[in-house]
């Protein structure tokens, strides 16, 4: 498992590399936007040429890079208006992480409001088609969801439904959330159960589709639905998950990127150590 974590994008987009780099993460994440914003920047080149140079300098691969997208995208609501702005910001950020030239854009499928949960899978796919069709490279991961009010995409099920109304696009995958899933109702707080949690993933999505993973400790408990990160080992999951996790089979050569809350002014450097470390030391002969 690479580790990673969110990075600021405050000064310039290229200065998410550059703080990355010095704090020595394999991989990160990042907004391209302000993420509670409809502004949607058109990146001029020099910011592109800017960036790319910055990843080349850093050495980041555009395997080791994700965007988030924006907060406010709901790509199925029931809302015509809503719906329409949010496959525009959409395809919006898959054309700046093709033009940036990083690999994954990572998105919530978001709520139907009135509409059935069914209806929603299918215009979160639909949405996908149009972002996909719009877009070159950049392959979008749907995140599973903690499932707060009527929101989709807290089960495998879900996601797997959605996959497969893309008609299981190439360049779809899946960005897990340890404190969403748990939110959401999946037992990870024991090894044991976190096992079985994963061997369902890979039976009803597939783990060739598992791109990208979110570490965090959920401050709420099992089943809550409600979304709060806590620090690895301060909330109800516990270390044993992501003890367990940096050293699973499955997810060798995975990016992992922390959404934990940090003190003002205080970067990820510590608490990506605290997980490193959880990896035995490879023994030299
Ligand atoms: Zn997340
Ligand atoms: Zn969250």
């Amino acid at each position: 498992m690479k580790l990673g974590a969110h990075q600021s994008i405050a000064g310039g987009l290229h200065l998410a590399p550059e703080r990355a780099r010095r704090i020595d993460l394999a991989c990160f994440q990042m907004f391209t936007k302000a993420p509670q914003s409809w502004q949607e920047p058109d990146l001029t080149d020099a910011q592109i040429q800017e960036f790319r140079r910055t990843c080349a300098r850093c050495g980041y691969d555009r395997l080791e890079m994700a965007v988030h997208a924006s907060y406010l995208v709901n790509p199925c609501s029931a809302n015509e208006t809503t719906r329409e702005k949010a496959l525009q910001a959409l395809i919006a950020d898959a054309r700046r992480c093709d033009a940036l030239d990083i690999a994954y854009l990572v998105f919530h499928p978001g709520s139907p409001g009135k509409h059935e949960q069914e209806e929603g899978l299918k215009r979160v796919a639909e949405a996908i088609r149009h972002t996909l069709a719009a877009s070159e490279r950049v392959c979008l991961l749907i995140e599973n969801t903690a499932g707060s009010g009527r929101g989709i995409g807290h089960s495998f099920e879900q996601i797997a439904e959605m996959i497969d109304q893309t008609g299981a696009h190439r360049r779809i995958g899946v960005c897990f959330d340890t404190a969403h899933a748990f939110a959401a109702g999946y037992p990870l707080h024991t090894v044991k159960d976190a096992a079985l949690v994963f061997a369902e993933l890979d039976r009803i999505i597939g783990y060739e589709r598992l791109k990208w993973m979110h570490l965090n400790d959920s401050r709420t408990g099992m089943g809550s639905r409600v979304d709060r990160h806590a620090r690895i080992g301060e909330g109800q999951i516990g270390t044993a998950l992501f003890k367990w996790l940096v050293n699973a089979p499955f997810a060798k050569g995975i990016c992992a990127t922390l959404e934990t809350p940090l003190e003002k002014n205080e970067t990820y450097e510590k608490d990506v150590l605290r997980l490193r470390k959880l990896k035995p030391a490879i023994k030299r002969p």
